[in-house]
């Protein structure tokens, strides 16, 4: 042993601190599970390897929140979540004295491309009660006039020679009034963790788990990089981008029919045209352009991808391994194309924006699960399109833990949460681990 390990080791406690839960990560997922299962009386510590609450790819997040998703358990989920992040501080139980997060409610815009899920995903819309409009081409630009109507599909490279080409026809779409976006989501996560504070919660920031200890089946703790043992019955992965480096550790990632993996996207930022500001624009998502693009604060666009087919996914073997900052080819293809629906943009010579990782599953729905081993736990998978629904994930986490505390077998008897707005049953074993994988749009739109 190198003699500052030794003096390392002589100066740690002899007894292991323990705790009722440990939340490996405090990001907003991280956040909200940790208040969730501190509101229901447990002793939690969250750890994080990073600065700060929040500073992990939440920090990154466009934040935006809409309900079109292709399953019902993630449209509800989703329309659950935004009304909780309508009344966040009813719904946190307190204010943060540093500052409150706010929703931007712009609406949402779903463009069409053809043969989608938009006659599927609005018969759901109409079941749960979700306000939405169908719109013409035409309303489309009464409504929203920095727009341009045309159907650009299918979405192309910039240099095809058709990338410029006039539209044959119109476009159609949805919009849902009530979407929008968290106007800043680091401080959303730094809420919840002022709120899990306040249930007792305890935040260790600067630590790197690299062990997940285990004992004849059950999770026992974890180690951290000083070499501190802390130990806890119950361990929740909730790395974000690492998480499946920690379901490795965890000796569970063979079980898992449904698995993710980093995800390197580049968002966009870009000054806004006079007659796009979040009081006159609106969210919207346009994949047979390939992006989405929502009004961001100070007069800006701010652009994301919507994954199209004739774009390389750049999947990244080690996420503490990727370059984070915006390349010229991603920032020309993404304002490019935005250009089209927003022909007033004005393009800056030089990429302005971040680049950052998606926690990507293998269907785009997320892993919201146990695991074999018992008292391990996973929030994870979040596909770049979860953090509309932290106010649920805490949730979702917490009735996971409670079961498996009563004996119940998530796995082959799956925990049902009920939506406080709908009253409707949510199906955790749809973000199960061991799913056939959801039928999805196989991208960030989920
Ligand atoms: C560019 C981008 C845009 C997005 N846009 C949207 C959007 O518009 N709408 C939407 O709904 N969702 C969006 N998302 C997705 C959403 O932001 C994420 O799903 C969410 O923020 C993930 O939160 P998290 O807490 O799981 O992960 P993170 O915020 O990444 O937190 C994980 C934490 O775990 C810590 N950690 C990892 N390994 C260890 C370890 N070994 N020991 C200790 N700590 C560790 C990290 O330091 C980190 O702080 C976007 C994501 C990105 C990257």
């Amino acid at each position: 042993m190198a003699p500052s390990d030794y003096l390392l080791r002589m100066s740690l406690p002899d007894v292991v601190p323990s705790y009722d839960a440990i939340v490996i990560g405090a990001g907003v997922m991280g956040a909200s599970v940790s208040l969730e299962l501190a509101r229901g009386g447990r002793s939690v510590l969250c750890v994080d390897a990073g600065e700060a609450v929040g500073s992990g790819s939440t920090s990154s997040s466009s934040a935006v929140i809409r309900f079109n998703y292709s399953t019902p358990d993630s449209i509800l989920t989703a329309w659950e979540a935004g009304h909780r992040w309508k009344r966040f501080a009813d719904h946190l139980g307190f204010v943060d004295p540093d500052g409150m997060v706010r929703y931007v409610e712009t609406g949402c815009l779903a463009l069409d491309t053809p043969n989608d899920n938009r006659p599927q995903v609005t018969e759901m819309f109409g079941r749960f009660g979700i306000p939405y409009e169908d719109l013409s081409g035409q309303e489309i630009q009464e409504r929203l006039p920095a727009l341009d109507k045309g159907d650009f599909y299918p979405p192309r490279p910039v240099d095809d020679p058709l990338f410029a080409d006039e539209p044959a026809k119109d476009i159609a779409g949805y919009y849902t009034p009530e979407g929008g976006f968290i106007d800043d989501p680091m401080r959303a996560a730094q809420n919840f963790m002022y709120a899990a504070r306040q249930h007792g919660a305890r935040v260790q920031l600067r630590s790197r788990v690299t062990e997940i200890r285990r004992s004849g089946g059950s999770v026992q703790g974890i180690t951290l990089s000083s070499g501190e043992a802390i130990d806890a019955p119950v361990v929740i992965n909730v790395g974000g981008p690492a998480a499946a480096h920690l379901n490795e550790m965890a000796g569970v990632a063979e079980e898992m029919r449904v698995k993710s993996r980093p995800l390197r996207q580049e968002v966009h930022v870009v000054e806004a045209p006079e007659n796009w500001t979040p009081e006159a624009g609106s969210l919207v998502s346009d994949p047979g352009v390939g992006v989405y693009f929502r009004p961001g604060l100070g007069g800006t666009v701010l652009i994301g991808s919507t994954e199209p087919e004739c774009d390389e996914l750049h999947w990244v073997d080690d996420h503490t391994d990727f370059n984070p900052v915006p390349t010229p080819e991603l920032f020309e293809a993404q304002v490019l194309r935005t250009a089209r629906r927003l022909p007033e943009l004005r393009i800056p010579l030089a990429p302005v924006g971040l680049a950052d990782l998606y926690d990507a599953s293998d269907d785009w729905a997320p892993l919201y699960d146990k695991t074999s081993l018992a008292g391990f736990f996973m929030a994870c998978g979040t596909s770049g399109n979860q953090f509309k629904n932290a106010t649920m994930v805490g949730t979702f986490m917490a009735a996971l833990v409670d079961a498996a505390a009563a004996g119940q077998d998530h796995d082959v008897d799956p925990v049902q949460v009920t939506g406080d707005l709908t009253g409707e049953t949510i199906n955790l074993g749809a973000f199960s681990r061991l799913r056939e994988k959801s039928s999805t749009s196989n991208s960030v739109l989920g």
